[in-house]
């Protein structure tokens, strides 16, 4: 049997990262992933070019049961000491869009870095390979049954992500070994997805599939509290329509806050003055109410709002101030109850998973000592922008720096 410091079972973005730091630091590293390819997700992410960080990353971009649980770990592994590392390597990147950075070729820059810090870290690369059980033996140590046979270890990292994109490689092993040593879990579920209608309900808007334009969004509890509607987060971002439903970077942020019964709220023209514009058009103009509004929000938005109602079909001149009053309210405050999302196979990542309660926040090593999680397999989820690899980096070089001392 074949002896290590540490086994890190998943060589994605977490994994991968453990595996390098805790090498360099003089630790025997065995990393195990039961892919072909290494890091898929990083290859997909960010339309290829890896969205790796957010210059503007700290708690408040991240869902948590404990919103102060990834705290440490964000503060000792900062956005800039990953570019720092991309700058070792040549690696050029650029910022597109509120702090978010991104590869200027392409995503297997990250990755060959990654891998090129595991070789500096003279790191064990087994892939593919499954590993079918892991047992806590009476010495302390974890013994894992591997398709290369049996393996030793005095600590075993999980870093095998959550449950989006089940056909590049995900799994609910970390969940399901958490639960073998009795560590609670917070319910997973997709986050970071497009969200459905009804068929019927939705049947006006289909035709909008492929339009886009800058919303404001939110969701919570239809008989929420303006006090309570305040404290809500409210993303600034592009909408897209799609045949099913909603989707665009809007409404991927809300759909990690969104609960099933729950209306999303979208202001479709924000930062417009729609009820003193509708009466202003009323008093100089014969046009219909649908050419006045085409002026105001995209044409086809104007021309699908319209034909969903017979009382909005005629010139905006015969309408009362009352009915325009209500045709702004509803396009700036337009509330839908989604009757689900796309799920896993959409979605970019997952929320909830391994209970924050039974896992140190300065070190990830769980209540079973020995056994430690990092990346998305642990309860906390980031916002759209690059605060999920954030995360993953920030975990896995706390965790790294941990093994060290044991
Ligand atoms: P992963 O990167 O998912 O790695 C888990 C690894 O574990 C995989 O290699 C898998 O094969 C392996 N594994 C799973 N089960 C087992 C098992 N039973 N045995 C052995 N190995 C196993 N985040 C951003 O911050 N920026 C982006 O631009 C971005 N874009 C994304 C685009 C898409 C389409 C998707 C799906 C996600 C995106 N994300 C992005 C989210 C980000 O990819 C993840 O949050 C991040 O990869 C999580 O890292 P991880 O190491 O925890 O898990």
């Amino acid at each position: 049997m074949q002896n290590f410091d540490v086994v890190i079972v998943g060589a994605g973005a977490a994994g991968l990262f453990c595996a390098g730091v805790a090498g360099q630091l003089g630790l025997k590293v065995l990393l195990v992933d039961h892919s072909e390819k290494i890091a898929e997700k990083i290859r997909i992410s960010g339309g290829g070019r890896c969205n790796f960080t957010n210059r503007d990353a700290s708690p408040a971009q991240f869902l948590s049961e404990n919103p102060h649980f990834c705290r440490s770990a964000l503060s000792r592994y900062t956005p800039q000491d990953f570019i720092d590392l991309l700058r070792r390597y040549n690696i050029p990147f650029h910022e597109k869009h509120k702090g978010q950075l991104f590869c200027d070729r392409s995503a297997e820059d990250i990755i060959n870095m990654l891998v090129a810090e595991c070789d500096a870290g003279g790191v064990t690369r087994w892939q593919p390979c499954s590993v079918k059980d892991v047992t806590a033996e009476a010495d302390g140590n974890y013994r894992l049954q591997t398709d290369r046979g049996p393996v030793s270890a005095g600590q075993v990292v999980i870093a095998t992500g959550g449950l989006s994109i089940p056909k590049i490689g995900a799994t609910d092993f970390g969940y399901r070994l958490a639960r073998q040593f009795g560590l609670r879990l917070v319910e997973p579920r997709p986050a970071l997805v497009p969200l459905t209608f009804d068929g019927e309900d939705w049947a006006p808007f289909a035709q909008l599939a492929g339009l886009a334009l800058p919303v404001l969004v939110e969701t919570g509890a239809a008989d929420a509290t303006p006090k309570q509607r305040k404290k809500a987060t409210v993303f600034s971002e592009d909408l897209l329509f799609t045949h099913r439903g909603l989707s665009g970077p809007a409404v991927l942020q809300v759909s990690s806050f969104w609960q099933e019964g729950q209306p999303v709220r979208v202001n479709l023209a924000p930062g417009t003055d729609l009820p003193n514009l509708l009466l202003q058009a009323k008093a100089r103009s014969k046009k219909l109410i649908a050419n006045e509004l085409a002026s105001l929000v995209p044409s086809r938005l104007a021309d699908a709002w319209v034909s969903a109602d017979p009382a909005l079909q005629r010139p905006i001149s015969d309408a009362t101030d009352k009915a325009l009053q209500g045709l702004a309210q509803r396009l700036a405050d337009w509330q839908l109850v989604p009757n689900g999302t796309e799920g896993y196979k959409k979605a970019e990542v997952t929320v909830g998973g391994v209970d924050t309660r039974d896992l140190s926040s300065q070190t990830m090593e769980s209540k079973q000592p020995g056994l430690y999680f990092i990346g998305e397999v642990v309860d906390v989820t980031g916002w759209l922008g690059g605060y999920n690899f954030q995360w993953a980096w920030a975990s896995a070089y706390a965790c790294a720096q941990a093994l060290l001392v044991r």
